[in-house]
């Protein structure tokens, strides 16, 4: 390629829209443009980082038996109310008419379309397992899509399904795609860790996600440096404390007027109080019926673990109204005394004394409330978020914190998909049974902004070898130097003709423009064609990552670079 001609329109300045590294690099090095909020169209560098990508993930999606299907992106509402999800999916979903008044939407994953395809065709054991991925656009209409392709409107994933007769299958294709991607993420240049973590809407029960440690994250990771275990904090688990706590004297329940004193930090600071003596009391309507979820004041509750301990569908908090008539009170001075609603208490209030709570009284506390004493509860469960100091579930030492990207995610769905909507096959002794499934999505786009997010300097892009756009960059001083320009044009057909991704700055430009272009684009390779260099019969080879400078005979400068790139810089 010329650079003269390569559409990759470079920005000197930090454009204002982009807050990330990885994104500001992408738009300053010309692979992306953004059309509207959360979507881009992928200029020509964009799109080979992103095609390669994709063959990494489909070579290794064959290797573990998967074939490559490609379903529509628009999907009927049929489909996604035969497994309850047209309602469930909300607003994050884009929904769509014909012309006929018939519903569809933009498919935002494809577990519905992938179970009605498969049921009409798989009938025995003898077919199974079955793994099927595609490549694909999806649609979701984000609350916040930012962070360039990190939380697109629309993006590319590879989304992967595998079917099976029985759990130790499903098990076979859970583990082939887990070890899939630690393959695909260490052959794209990143290193992304499997935590445990929650499947949320998506059903099933064990998930992990694969996670890029990097301060961009929006997740936040929580693992032990010690026994390796490794959770997303919605899914870290608490320990139940052992002991009563501190024994100390319960002094006497007051209740205390609180003018206009609400939120845990205004009552801390009015009743000079540390937040770890206060109790949250949080109303919710679990499945329409009310409850209270009692947390230690600095800590949050985990709504996805009180769902799950109360095994219920749908829990929300309750509405200011729902709140006046259970508490008695405006919202904020909701407390566990006298409270008539079944009470669950995080582990860590177990071992509280003389706590501040809501008064259930517009306006008021109580201070020294007291477990037993004042207030019992139903029952305690671990039902708070995990902070990082917390002990680890499984050795005890404290757990530590990291930011992380998702790029990835596992989930065994078991039997959700397939039974609603009636995927059945026949077993070896002839009885009809759901088919067991998987579900495996990679974010392409993602994947290669939180590669950037972890290869750049204060130049620009350091591309993996593997994933680099092109390999290597020719520049020439002056194009306008007959025996340089001459020199440049015979490597570029060398190069070429050995199948190595080249580009020649053909540019009439000033040299330094071209080496800031070269390395924000971030080239692995530059071979720079300068006039004394090449009077000595040399060429000078920069390596992006390292800034090594070898100076090299022009005609060994083939064989050096081929053997860069067999070298490779993924380890
Ligand atoms: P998140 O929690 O970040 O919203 P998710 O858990 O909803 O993601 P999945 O349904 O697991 O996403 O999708 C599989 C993969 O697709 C994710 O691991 C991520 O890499 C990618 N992905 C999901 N949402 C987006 C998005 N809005 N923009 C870019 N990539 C995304
Ligand atoms: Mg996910």
């Amino acid at each position: 390629m010329l650079m003269s001609q390569l559409y990759a329109p470079t920005l000197r300045e930090t454009p204002a829209e982009a807050e990330l590294v990885s994104h500001q690099l992408m738009l300053r090095a010309g692979l992306m443009r953004r059309s509207a909020s959360g979507m881009y169209s992928f200029l020509p560098l964009g799109l080979r980082a992103v095609r390669k990508v994709e063959q990494i993930i489909r070579e290794e999606m064959n290797a573990i038996g998967g074939q490559e299907v490609l379903m529509p992106i628009v999907q009927p509402a049929e489909l996604w109310q035969e497994s309850g999800r047209w309602d469930d999916y909300g607003d994050e979903m884009f929904r769509l008419k014909d012309r006929h008044n018939r519903h569809f939407c933009l498919g935002p994953t494809h577990e519905e379309l992938i179970t009605a395809l498969v049921r009409s065709e798989v009938r025995s054991y003898r077919q199974l397992p079955l793994r099927l991925y595609q490549i694909q656009n999806k649609y979701r209409d984000e609350i916040r899509p930012r962070f360039g392709l990190m939380r697109g409107r629309e993006f590319i994933m590879k989304d992967m399904y595998s079917f099976d007769q029985d759990e130790q299958g499903l098990d076979e294709s859970y583990w082939a795609a887990f070890h899939a991607y630690e393959r695909i993420f260490r052959r794209c240049g990143v290193e992304a860790h499997p935590v445990e973590a929650d499947s949320g809407a998506i059903g099933g029960d064990v998930t992990h996600e694969f996670m890029v440690l990097a301060e961009a994250g929006e997740d936040l990771v929580l693992y032990c440096p010690h026994c390796g275990y490794a959770a997303n904090v919605e899914r870290a688990q608490g320990v139940e404390p052992e002991g009563e706590g501190a024994q100390v004297e319960l002094k006497e329940l007051q209740e205390v007027p609180t003018p206009h004193v609400s939120t845990i930090a205004q009552v801390c600071s009015f009743l000079s109080v540390q937040p770890e003596n206060c109790i949250k009391t949080l109303i919710y309507l679990a499945d329409g019926k009310p409850v209270a979820a009692l947390v230690r004041g600095d800590h949050n509750l985990n709504e996805i673990k009180l769902r799950k301990y109360l095994k219920c569908d749908v829990l929300e908090l309750a509405d200011e109204e729902t709140i006046y008539r259970i508490t008695g009170a405006p919202v904020g001075f909701a407390g566990p005394v006298g409270l008539d609603v079944p009470l669950y208490a995080d582990y860590a209030v177990k071992q509280m004394a003389n706590a501040v709570v809501g008064a259930n009284k517009g306006d008021h506390h109580m201070i020294n409330a007291n477990l037993e004493r004042d207030f019992s509860v139903t029952s305690f469960a671990d039902l708070r978020e995990a902070q990082p100091g917390d002990p680890c579930p499984r050795c005890f030492k404290a757990l530590e914190g990291a930011r992380g990207i998702e790029v990835g995610q596992v989930f065994k769905l078991g039997t959700k998909y397939s039974q609603a909507m009636g995927a059945t096959f026949l077993q070896e002794n002839g009885v009809e049974t759901p088919l067991i499934m998987g579900c495996y999505g990679i974010g392409v786009g993602r994947t290669v902004a939180a590669v950037i997010e972890k290869n750049y300097d204060g130049d620009g892009i350091i591309w993996p070898i593997s994933i680099a756009p092109y390999h290597v960059v020719i520049v020439p001083v002056s194009m306008k130097d007959q025996v340089q320009a001459e020199a440049a044009q015979k490597l570029y057909a060398e190069l070429g003709a050995a199948g190595i991704e080249t580009v020649l700055d053909d540019r009439d430009e000033r040299p330094g423009v071209k080496f800031k272009d070269a390395d924000l684009i971030g080239f692995p390779i530059r071979v720079t064609i300068g006039p004394k260099s090449l009077e000595q019969g040399e060429m000078e080879i920069i390596i992006r990552r390292t800034k090594e400078k070898i100076s090299v005979p022009v005609e060994e400068v083939l064989t050096i670079i081929r053997q860069i790139l067999e070298d490779g810089d993924v380890k």
